[in-house]
């Protein structure tokens, strides 16, 4: 059986289609098709409370200021945590996303029973640029990469969620992650 589109995941939960602009910078995410876009999805109950897509260009601009500390600890957690290695030889399955994102990356629970988690995935036009994204990281691994970052950088995108969404919904004020993108 052929899944008619294996990148549906990765299509925005809002209009079913793919993502058509950079939230940061507005452009159009095919303006320039060299260059590759980070979709972000956070799933609560398995309902999409958060989702974004952002180009290359910028997607580095806000890396580079991410206190050196931060970056220190991100790069740590991926490389102890994230078998970015044994991920790999996923590739040579050649199934699309799908087995790439069933479980968390990082601790290895099964998706269907996470409460919380997110998706992150780069693509090129309608293509899925592989290893080590596509990923799935838990509600509990977030909240674990949440406190290794620094004051600053949380503050950072803190204000990147101020600027570019309403905020969540209320109902998910609570949760251990207010929508800090942690894939990036
Ligand atoms: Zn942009
Ligand atoms: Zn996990």
């Amino acid at each position: 059986m052929v899944d008619p589109d294996p990148l549906s995941d990765f299509h925005s939960a809002e209009t079913g289609e793919p993502f058509q602009d950079c939230i940061s910078c507005g452009l159009s995410l095919d303006h320039d098709p060299s260059l590759p876009y980070l979709v972000a999805k956070s799933y609560h109950r398995n309902e999409c409370i958060f989702e974004y897509a952002i180009c290359d260009d910028c997607r580095s601009n806000m890396a580079q200021e991410f206190s050196p500390g931060s970056k220190q600890a991100l790069a740590g957690f991926f490389e102890e945590r994230v078998k970015v290695r044994e991920r790999s030889h996923l590739l040579d399955s050649g199934n699309g996303p799908a087995p790439w994102i069933e479980k968390c990356a990082a601790c290895d629970s099964p998706r269907n029973q996470m409460e919380s988690y997110s998706l992150g995935g780069v693509l090129l036009g309608m293509h899925m640029i592989y290893d080590p994204y596509p990923l799935c990281l838990c509600g509990k691994c977030e909240e674990e990469i949440q406190e290794l970052l620094s004051l600053k950088t949380r503050g950072m995108w803190d204000d990147f969620v101020e600027v570019h969404f309403d905020g969540p919904p209320a109902d998910v004020e609570d949760l251990p992650v207010k929508g800090r993108p942690v894939l990036f």
